[in-house]
């Protein structure tokens, strides 16, 4: 596979450092609410990643932590009078949960930050002793930017005219600060009174680690000093990925991550997500609105991963249609296999070009264009040769990590009770409340039961 890095800005191939299996390293979510769609459109491509490489042949070990400590996890679980552990526990689990959905594999390893407070402490006290960080008045520790002169190299700063700021302390060292100036950053913040019950033993008096800390700590736990692959959202370059690398480099000494993989961000509606405008969509959210997690996926892989994808409600509808075309076809191809069996390896088939989309810089809309493609070169098949094509069919569909709707049982249905709910359905995808509830009313008196779930209705006489 070839894959566009950050660093170098190139497409280079993918060598695993260690010439066995391929280890790369996730940042993962802050686990202080539901993860949105933006947040999976990030993980489900490194999921695809991961899938494709393994495709291909490879091992690889994955590795993706947990903030379970940060400014945001700490203030919600004192807003919600929960300890922190109880707090980020539930929304790790619902995390969980909405990978499961979406099909996303297991990371082999997920570390949490708290579990990991000795690792960050031992990073901290060896930059201390290598001249890299310095300790404040008030027992914090920051990282010297200015000791570190390759800083910069990821995210081009040379390029980029930024002021150069002091140090965090001047504006409360918040793990996330100002994108647009320079600043020696926290590497431990000493205890303040908010930190509630949130604190820990350290050389340097009680307090807490920094965010940027925890990913290079649990790296070198994991990873050791060089590794073959970091990734995150494309928000993550800088200051994140900057501050790791010049902690771990300086730490540690080795070349850290071989490769960056940066997805773009996610918008909704041609913006931005939030709150206020009521876009901020989580997978519940869109089960809600009868859209199944599988048609979510569909979406997030539907455009490539450097390029912005616009999200809407309409694109789910158009996810649900093909992956119902997809269903189809592949009923079909099993149906004309019969008994005609593959063996051995019968490679990709007619979806060799999907396949070969997906190893070029991992261009998923390219390989579910040669999916549909390719299916044209099916119709024809029988028996053994449906069969190799059925099963070149779910390698690329299981690289992708697509799961197929089974066949819809309404088919005996006649045409004038399916136009009522379908009509019914598109009220109630439209909130229609009134509207879709005088539809149901409608079919009951006409002999059928309408039951809803995430993947659509299914119809039943009475
Ligand atoms: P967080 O839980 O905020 O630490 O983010 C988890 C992951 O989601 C990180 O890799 C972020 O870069 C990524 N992310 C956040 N917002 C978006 C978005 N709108 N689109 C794609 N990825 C995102
Ligand atoms: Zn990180």
């Amino acid at each position: 596979m070839r894959l566009y890095d950050t660093l170098s800005r190139q497409d280079r191939e993918l060598k695993p450092v260690d010439g066995s299996s391929y280890r790369f390293y996730c940042c993962g979510p802050t686990v202080y609410g539901p993860a949105h769609i933006g947040n999976f459109r990030t993980f489900v491509l490194q999921d695809v990643f991961r899938r494709a490489i393994e495709t291909g042949g490879m091992r690889s070990f994955h590795v993706r932590n947990i903030t379970d400590v940060d400014d945001k996890t700490i203030r919600d679980s004192q807003a919600a009078g929960k300890p922190l552990a109880e707090f980020t526990a539930h929304w790790r689990d619902r995390f969980h949960a909405d990978c499961e959905a979406l099909n996303c594999l297991s990371p082999h390893v997920e570390p949490g930050a708290v579990d990991h407070i000795p690792q960050q402490v031992s990073m901290i006290e060896r930059l201390v002793a290598k001249g890299n960080a310095y300790v404040s008045d008030d027992g914090s520790v920051y990282f010297k930017i200015s000791s570190f002169p390759e800083y910069g190299k990821l995210s081009h700063l040379d390029t980029r005219e930024l002021s150069l700021g002091k140090t965090q302390e001047a504006r409360g060292n918040a793990d996330e600060y100002d994108k647009d100036s320079l600043a020696d950053f926290v590497l431990w913040k000493a205890r303040r009174p908010e930190d509630g019950e949130n604190f820990w033993p350290s050389p340097w008096g009680e307090g807490r680690p920094g965010w940027h800390l925890e990913c290079s700590a649990m790296i070198e736990e994991y990873l050791g000093d060089e590794f073959d692959m970091h990734s995150g959202g494309e928000d993550l370059v800088f200051p994140h990925h900057e501050n790791e690398i010049a902690q771990s480099r300086c730490a540690c000494g080795g070349n850290f991550a071989a490769h960056w993989f940066h997805p773009t961000h996610l918008l909704v509606d041609g913006g931005k997500m939030s709150k206020s405008l009521g876009n901020l969509y989580t997978i519940d959210d869109l089960k809600e609105k009868g859209f199944s997690a599988m048609e979510v996926r569909y979406v997030l892989i539907g455009a490539h991963y450097r390029k912005q994808l616009n999200f809407t409600l309409d694109s789910l509808t158009a996810a649900r249609e093909a992956l119902s075309k997809l269903g189809k076809a592949s009923r079909g191809l099993a149906a004309r296999a019969g008994d005609g069996h593959v063996l051995g390896d019968a490679g990709f088939g007619p979806f060799q070009s999907a396949w070969d989309a997906l190893n070029d810089d991992l261009n998923t809309p390219g390989c579910l264009g040669g999916i549909f493609t390719g299916l044209r070169d099916c119709a024809d098949l029988e028996g053994e040769a449906a069969a190799k094509a059925l099963a070149g069919l779910n390698r690329i569909l299981r690289a992708l990590g697509l799961t197929l709707p089974e066949e819809a049982a309404a088919a005996d249905v006649p045409e004038d009770i399916k136009a009522l709910a379908d009509e019914r359905w598109a009220a109630r995808s439209a909130k229609d409340w009134a509207k879709s509830d005088s539809l149901r009313d409608q079919l009951a008196g006409l002999g059928w039961v309408v039951k809803d779930s995430p993947e659509g209705y299914e119809l039943n006489p009475n």
